[in-house]
């Protein structure tokens, strides 16, 4: 049974299509990467399966449930953005806490849950700081450490990475790669970034103009003589 299902998604803006009936499957614990040049609707996809666009046509699923129409707090989905999107006036711990409290959850549990992101992420001795004073990449960890503590089932990634310079990227990169094999949840991930496609995905799903243009494993599509 797959666990995330995309069946003919399809995105409009007035007469123009974003996304034009998008179809594909990721199993339980698959690391998927959707790569494509930059406006291919990648974004646009991934915003439709965390439920924070309106979907035209089609339906998602998650773990076997049709969530089309369910809200974004309802889909035990956390997606990381490129721009991290960090409160600027809050502390680190407080960025990290900050969605457990909308869900009311308790101050005990979200100690236990922020500690834990803070290790995996090797962040534990910035969490009194403020946003503006980290680095680009720990800046990028607590981003990440935000989608942790909130336990979902589906990581979405927004080319996180794109804001960081080349050796910090490779970094990252394999720090996601480990977090993949640590929590082995099932994780999409877009890029323009082939390098990071083909070093991070189970599977990768090419996208042109809105249409799945190719699906297939790293070595399937690039390892071709
Ligand atoms: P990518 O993430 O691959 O760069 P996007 O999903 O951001 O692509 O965008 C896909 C296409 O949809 C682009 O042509 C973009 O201009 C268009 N688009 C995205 N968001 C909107 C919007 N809110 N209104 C109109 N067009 C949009
Ligand atoms: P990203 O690649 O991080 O999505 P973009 O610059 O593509 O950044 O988009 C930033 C925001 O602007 C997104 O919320 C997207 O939906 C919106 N957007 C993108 N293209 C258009 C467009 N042509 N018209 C209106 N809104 C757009």
């Amino acid at each position: 049974m797959p666990f995330l299902r995309l069946d003919n998604v399809v995105k409009r803006y007035g007469e123009h299509s974003a996304v034009q009936g998008v179809s594909f499957s990721a199993e339980k614990g698959e690391f998927v990467v959707f790569v494509g040049p930059s406006g291919c609707g990648k974004s646009t996809l991934l915003r439709m399966i965390a439920g924070l666009e309106e979907i035209s046509d089609g339906d998602v699923l998650i773990d076997e449930k049709v969530v089309t129409h369910v809200e974004p707090a309802r889909r035990e989905v956390a997606m990381v953005f490129q721009s991290y999107a960090l409160y600027p006036h809050m502390s680190v711990f407080e960025n990290l806490a900050f969605g457990l409290r909308m869900v009311k959850t308790s101050e005990g549990e979200i100690k236990r849950r922020v500690a834990e992101a803070a290790r995996i992420l090797q962040i534990e001795a910035l969490l009194q700081r403020k946003p503006r004073q980290l680095s680009g990449g720990q800046r990028q960890r607590v981003a990440i450490g935000r989608a942790i503590v909130r336990n979902p089932k589906l990581f979405l990634f927004d080319e996180p990475l794109s804001n960081l310079d080349a050796e910090l990227r490779t970094q990252m990169r394999v720090e996601i790669a480990k977090l993949h094999r640590a929590l082995g949840v099932t994780m999409v991930y877009v890029t323009h970034d082939q390098i990071e496609a083909m070093t991070l995905a189970d599977r990768i799903v090419v996208l042109r103009a809105g249409l799945v243009e190719q699906v297939g494993t790293p070595t399937e599509l690039y390892d071709r003589p």
